[in-house]
C-alpha cells in the first residue's frame, strides 16, 4: 500500500515532489492526470497526480482534486498531499483554499495544515509571513505575475477569502519546541475551531518537526519541502523499503535523443552546447508552417542515418520567434511545433530504437508524453534540481528512459551531463 497520495495543482510541481520522496528514500510513481487505465506501479510508496489545474476557474480546480483523490483513495492510499506552489501562487478566488476545503469535507477531516515553505531553495514562512528569495513574497517580483498576483505576503490574510476554514498559525517557537509540542498547538488550534494552520518553517529542522506532527493528520497541503519532512519520519518508523535504492530505474538502452521545443533562455544554452557536440537538426518554425510534413520526413530520414545521440529542436531565440509568431500566429505556431516534436517522438521511439529521451519545455513535454500514451513515470535520479529521469510505466513494449525539463531548468551542460545520471 502507498503511504500517501498527492495531488499537483501543475506537471513540474508534480515533478519536483516526486523528486523530493525519492531524495528522502521512498519509492514514487507521478501520473499524468487521473489514470484513464488501470496503472500497475509496482511497489511505490508515494503516488503523485499531475494535475493542470492551478489556474483553472475554482470549481473546475475542485473536480478534478476530488477525481484524482478518489483514484488515489482506490490504489489504498490513506494519508493526501495537496502540492502547490512554494509562492503559494492564488488569487481571492483560489485555487488553494476551495480545493483544501472540498479534499477535507471529501477525507472527513476537520483540520490540515498550509506550508509553502522550502528554505533550502530560499522560501520561508516566519510568523505567517512568505519570503521568497529572501525578501518578503510581495517584494519578490511575485507581485507582478500575470496570473496569480501575489501582494500580500501574510499567508494567513491571503489564504481566508479563498476557504471556509478558519485561518490560524503554528509559528517557529512551537516548532523549535518539538514534536509534542506542535502536536499540542494543533490540538489547541482544532480546540479554537482553526480548520487550516499556516506553518512556519526556516530551515530542514522545521520541516522534520512539522512531518512527524503531521503524520496522524488524513490530509497536508504544503510546497514539495515538507515532503523531506514525511519521508523523515517514515524512515525513523521504518516504513520505507529501498531507502538510497528509492531512485533507481533499469538500466538505459537503445538510442539517445534530444527533442527542444523550448525557447527559454536556459534551454537555448544548453541546446547551443548540445548542437556542438551531437548531430543536431533544426525544424525551423516559419519552414514547419509552410511545409511541415516534408520537414518532418526530412528530420526523420536524417536522424536514421545518425549514430549515437541526435538533438532536433524547434528552440529560437526571442526575436525570431517574434518573428514568425507575427507572420504565423503564436498559439498556431506553438501548437504545429509541438505537434510535430511529438510526431517525431513517436516515431524515434516506434521505428528508430530510441530508449532514452529528453525533452525540453513544458508544453512541448505534455505533448510529447500524450503522443507516447504514457500512464505513469517511476521517478529516477535526478539530473538537476527538478528534473529527474523516469521510466514510462503503462506503456507497450520496454519501458523507456525520459526526462522532461521544463523551460528555465538545469544547467547549461544539462543535455550533455543527463546520460551520465543513467546508470
Ligand atoms: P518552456 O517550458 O520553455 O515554456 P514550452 O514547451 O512550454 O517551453 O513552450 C514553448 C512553446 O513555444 C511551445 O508551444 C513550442 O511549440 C513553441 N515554439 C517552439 N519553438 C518555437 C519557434 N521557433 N517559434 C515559435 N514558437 C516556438
Amino acid at each position: 500500500m502507498p503511504l500517501i497520495g498527492c495531488i499537483a495543482d501543475d506537471f513540474t510541481g508534480a515533478t519536483d515532489l516526486a523528486s523530493m520522496f525519492v531524495r528522502g528514500g521512498a519509492r514514487t510513481v507521478q501520473t499524468i492526470g487521473v489514470p484513464q487505465r488501470p496503472l500497475e506501479f509496482g511497489e511505490a510508496e508515494v503516488l503523485v497526480v499531475a494535475l493542470k489545474s492551478r489556474n483553472l476557474p475554482p470549481e473546475e480546480a475542485v473536480k478534478q482534486s476530488l477525481q484524482a483523490l478518489e483514484w488515489l483513495q482506490a490504489q489504498g492510499c490513506r494519508q493526501f498531499y495537496f502540492k502547490y506552489c512554494s509562492t503559494f501562487d492564488s488569487t481571492a478566488e483560489g485555487n488553494i483554499g476551495p480545493v483544501s476545503d472540498a479534499l477535507l469535507s471529501a477525507l472527513g477531516s476537520d483540520f490540515t495544515v498550509a506550508c509553502p515553505a522550502f528554505p533550502e531553495n530560499r522560501r520561508s514562512v516566519f510568523n505567517g509571513y512568505l519570503f521568497a528569495n529572501d525578501v518578503l513574497l510581495n517584494e519578490s517580483g511575485m507581485q507582478d505575475h500575470p496570473l496569480t498576483p501575489m501582494g500580500d505576503a501574510n499567508l494567513m490574510r491571503v489564504l481566508q477569502p479563498q476557504t471556509r476554514q478558519r485561518v490560524g498559525l503554528i509559528d517557529y517557537r512551537t516548532l523549535r519546541a518539538g514534536v509534542e509540542a506542535t502536536r499540542q498547538r494543533i490540538a489547541e488550534l482544532r480546540g479554537e475551531s482553526v480548520g487550516i494552520a499556516i506553518s512556519d518553517a526556516t530551515d530542514n529542522d522545521d520541516l522534520t518537526v512539522l512531518g512527524a506532527a503531521c503524520a496522524q493528520l488524513p490530509l497536508v497541503t504544503a510546497g514539495s519541502g515538507l515532503a523531506l519532512g514525511l519521508a523523515q519520519d517514515w524512515k525513523a518508523r521504518g516504513l520505507l523499503g529501498a531507502g538510497s535504492e528509492a531512485g533507481k530505474l533499469d538500466p538505459g538502452w537503445g538510442r539517445q535523443a534530444i527533442l527542444s521545443g523550448s525557447c527559454s533562455r536556459a534551454t537555448l544554452a544548453q541546446v547551443e552546447q548540445a548542437a556542438a557536440v551531437y548531430p543536431a537538426f533544426r525544424l525551423e518554425a516559419g519552414e514547419l508552417m509552410a511545409r511541415g510534413d516534408e520537414l518532418l520526413a526530412e528530420a526523420l530520414a536524417w536522424s536514421a542515418e545518425q549514430q549515437g545521440p541526435v538533438l532536433i529542436y524547434a528552440s529560437s531565440p526571442p526575436e525570431e520567434v517574434r518573428r514568425v509568431q507575427q507572420q504565423f500566429g503564436t498559439q498556431q505556431v506553438g501548437e504545429r511545433v509541438e505537434a510535430a516534436l511529438a510526431a517525431i517522438a513517436r516515431a524515434l521511439v516506434d521505428e528508430q530504437g530510441v530508449g532514452q529521451l529528453l525533452v525540453a519545455g513544458g508544453e512541448t513535454s505534455g505533448a510529447v508524453v500524450n503522443a507516447l500514451d504514457i500512464g505513469g513515470l517511476r521517478i529516477g535520479p535526478s539530473i538537476d534540481p527538478g528534473v529527474p529521469w523516469t521510466q514510462t510505466l503503462g506503456r507497450a513494449g520496454k519501458p523507456l528512459a525520459l526526462a522532461l525539463k521544463s523551460g528555465n531548468f538545469g544547467s547549461t551542460d544539462f543535455m550533455v551531463k543527463a546520460w551520465g545520471k543513467l546508470a
